[in-house]
């Protein structure tokens, strides 16, 4: 795993996801995001995430995303890592697990 700049924000914890989300900026043409169902459903679910308190951790490992990815995808369920596990797998269409 990356560290890069991992060091600072030392002082984020787990409990101030919630609070980095809400500074998050959300998609503003959400009538635009309907047009893209499977994009609207990532935001949907990286709600329900935020409701969870999960929101910012991997789907897959429950690993931290990284800071850039979320400002720049926050609806992203995937840390860097497995994005680009899954984009191998789907261009190859074959199940990894
Ligand atoms: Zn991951």
């Amino acid at each position: 795993m990356k560290r890069t700049k991992a060091r600072e924000n030392s002082s984020t914890r787990p409990m101030t996801l919630a609070t980095r989300a809400s500074r998050t900026r959300w998609p503003e043409e959400f009538t635009e995001a309907e047009h893209n169902s499977a994009m609207l459903q990532q935001v949907r679910e990286a709600l329900g995430r935020v409701a969870d308190g999960t929101f910012g951790r991997c789907i897959v490992d429950g690993g931290p995303i990284e800071e850039r990815r979320l400002e720049a995808v926050p609806w992203t369920p995937y840390c860097l890592k497995h994005e680009q596990r899954l984009e191998v797998a789907a261009s190859t269409r074959t199940p990894t697990l």
